[in-house]
């Protein structure tokens, strides 16, 4: 995704485009896995923590990035692909390897619908599997 199309994503969530918001947003973008605070200090380097987790929560307000929970512990966050604001097509299943740490995107499995007693009202759903990634469990055996 070029800069300006970045641009716009941000500018159709409601976010305006300042230069942090615009380098996390790009950082999430590349790598193409999600990545905990932690991690994104680490790879952006040139911004302070409180301020890459006021810019992530205010992505998580506007439905730019999906949250995800599980795995080691650590909440991590990825760019919504979706293309629509009220229905998030975009929703897919996560696996965490439990030897290497990484939170891989299995971008074409998506998540169950599962239907919910009378009453309840879905916000959001993670659906975590746990275990060996590929090239993890190609050392073991
Ligand atoms: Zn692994
Ligand atoms: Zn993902």
């Amino acid at each position: 995704m070029n800069d300006s199309a970045l641009e716009l994503l941000l500018d159709n969530h409601d976010i305006k485009p300042t230069a942090n918001r615009f380098l996390v947003a790009r950082t999430l973008h590349d790598a193409e896995q999600p990545l905990s605070l932690l991690e994104l200090e680490a790879i952006i380097g040139t911004v302070d923590k409180s301020t890459i987790l006021r810019t992530l929560n205010l992505f998580r307000e506007n439905h730019l990035v999906h949250v995800i929970e599980g795995g080691d512990g650590c909440v991590r966050y990825e760019i919504c692909q979706s293309h629509h604001h009220d229905e998030d097509e975009d929703a897919h299943l996560h696996f965490f390897c439990e030897k290497c740490g990484q939170t891989i995107c299995l971008s074409d499995k998506h998540i169950p619908q599962i239907e919910l007693p009378d009453g309840y009202i879905t916000h959001s759903a993670n659906f975590m599997i746990k275990g060996l990634c590929p090239k993890c469990a190609k050392k073991i055996h």
